[in-house]
């Protein structure tokens, strides 16, 4: 079921990075800025409906949306070879439904801890991957996901 927002909703009113792939459901966008500068391969997949919480899907729209996170998780980790892959989901800033997928490296200027945390060194030079190789990874691991 989907809501209309009390408020303005970013995520309704933009894609919220560029956009990688996308389907009837969800799209998956590179995470831009600073994020996306010291993780580099960061993206989101963002619900396409404005709703809050994932218990608001019914049950084929929550096994799409959790196949497409574990399909973008195995692209990014594809993509950039992290050390980690860290999944999250918030929504308390932007109350519109989408997963934080960030890839880790033992030397990222966060790590262990959550990258909103407290920084634990600077950024380190990385590589980002192009946005090609971002999105062949992505379709790659998706395209067998779309839904109808
Ligand atoms: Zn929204």
């Amino acid at each position: 079921m989907s809501e209309t927002p009390a408020a303005p909703c970013e995520l309704c009113a933009q894609p919220g990075g560029e956009t990688l792939w996308e389907d009837a459901h969800c799209r998956v966008v590179r995470v831009g800025g600073s994020e996306g500068v010291a993780f580099p391969g960061f993206c989101r997949v963002v619900w396409r409906e404005h709703v809050r919480e994932v218990s608001d899907l019914d049950v084929a729209g929550r096994r799409h949306l959790l196949g497409v996170v574990t399909a973008v998780e195995r692209a990014v980790r594809n993509a950039v070879l992290p050390d980690k892959i860290n999944l999250a989901a918030f929504g308390n800033k932007v109350p519109h439904l989408h997963w934080h997928v960030i890839p880790r490296w033992q030397d990222d200027s966060h790590f262990p801890e959550a990258i909103w945390a407290a920084p634990q060194r600077a950024v380190p030079a990385r590589i980002a991957p192009a946005s090609e190789t971002l999105r062949r990874c992505l379709h790659e691991a998706l395209d067998e996901m779309r839904m109808p």
